[in-house]
């Protein structure tokens, strides 16, 4: 029966994933469900997407809520849900941001910054670093440094340099005064769970600011509580001119947000941007009762101090491993990288439990929800262990 649904998956939806062979049926917070009731510790969460938690009681409640009233509002009119969530959001945005554009995805929302830094600056040129991830559209591609992503596609169209990530002592030569802006994971995902140096995105800030270049942290992946801050940027004191975010917000469904600081007011004249499905009052409904979470849970807080916990337990019992290079990341963005390519662990893991993603290759990657307990760090760390032994 899952077999004969497995294989209209197989033969019709064109594949651009490699995928484990088990078919996820159900969740509820930390765990899901596969369809031979095989019960899993979720620490891929969907590339980070499950922070909240499976079907997070408050986000489902927002949502059932909402499903009585109305599904589809265009941003030409005013609507509730939206209003609420924008309300809540702005409590965990510092002031000195005054305007958030709203999107469906992660990629919408780079793609938005790129834009608003292109009309802000009248410049065209952006400078990324390697091993980021920006997405997948043309012109967050333009600054996504990695060439498996990017070859069948080129000429793309932004003129983006690339410069290696953390070299605080080629950031003076690099940002030079025709960039329209820099764009900057605070701790890159995709890439390899490679937190940035404080003293690096200091030096970004400083010279981005004394020669009039925007800057611009992409928070999708680190944003809304995943490092231990609301924002990674406020765990490194170092606040960008523009950041998105996006994945977890939502509590599962699609979500991309765009924060401007408050000069830069409005940016787009009516016409020069939109989006059909942008500000949807499910999503919004979702996404303020995401919020109110994350606040009334004191989420950040819980996973910085769990965070360091696991980090420390990853180190002590898998740093001497044979396969092991070395253990990485920041609150509840974890990384255990390998001498060797990590993509033949997962299936192992899987057995054991466990599911987990894989970034910049050779690095397996914990993005584990905020609710985890002791017993569930036990697991990880009990699974990791044994597939790493042999
Ligand atoms: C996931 C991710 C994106 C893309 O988000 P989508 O929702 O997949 O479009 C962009 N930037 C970063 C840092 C991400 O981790």
């Amino acid at each position: 029966m899952m077999e004969e649904l497995m294989g209209f998956e197989d033969q019709y939806l064109a594949r651009y994933y490699t995928k484990r062979r088990i078919v996820i049926v159900r969740g509820s917070m930390q765990y899901v469900w596969d369809s031979n009731g095989n019960k899993y510790l979720d620490a891929h969460t969907g590339f980070g997407v499950a922070f909240l938690g499976h079907r997070n009681p408050r986000v489902v409640e927002a949502i059932k809520e909402q499903l009585d009233k109305i599904l589809t509002v265009p941003l030409t009119f005013y609507n509730d849900a939206r209003a609420s969530f924008i309300r809540e959001f702005m409590r965990i945005v510092p002031n000195t941001y005054g305007k958030v554009f709203l999107q469906n995805s992660g990629t919408e929302a780079v793609e938005v910054a790129l834009k608003i830094a292109r009309k802000i600056s009248k410049r065209a040129e952006f400078l990324a670093f390697m091993n980021s991830f920006h997405g997948r559209t043309l012109g967050a591609l333009s600054v996504t440094g990695n060439e498996k992503y990017r070859r069948a596609f080129e000429p793309l169209p932004y003129r983006v340099r690339f410069a290696p990530f953390n070299a605080v002592d080629q950031v003076d030569k690099l940002v030079t005064e025709d960039l329209a802006a820099v764009i900057v994971e605070p701790v890159q995902g995709e890439g390899g769970v490679n937190p940035a140096r404080p003293e690096f995105l200091r030096a970004l800030r400083q010279v981005t600011s004394e020669r009039n270049v925007l800057l611009i942290f992409d928070e999708v992946q680190t944003g809304f509580g995943r490092t231990g801050y609301y924002w990674a940027f406020q765990g490194y004191g170092v606040e960008p001119d523009i950041f998105t975010a996006g994945k977890s917000i939502a509590g599962g469904l699609p979500i991309g947000v765009t924060v401007v600081r408050r000069e830069f007011g409005d940016v787009f004249e009516p016409g020069e941007h939109g989006s059909t499905f942008a500000g949807n009052p499910l999503v919004m409904a979702a996404a303020r009762a995401g919020v109110e979470v994350l606040i009334s849970e004191n989420v950040p807080e819980r996973v910085r101090y769990m965070g360091e916990k696991l980090l420390r337990e990853l180190s002590d019992e898998l740093s001497g491993l044979k396969p092991v290079l070395r253990v990485k990341g920041m609150g509840f963005m974890l990384g255990v990288e390998l001498k060797k390519r990590a993509d033949p662990y997962l299936d192992p893991l899987i057995g054991m439990g466990l599911l987990a993603s894989v970034a910049g290759g050779t690095t397996i990657r914990l993005l584990p929800p905020y609710c985890i307990t002791d017993d569930d760090v036990g697991l990880i760390i009990q699974s990791l262990r044994k597939s790493l032994v042999e």
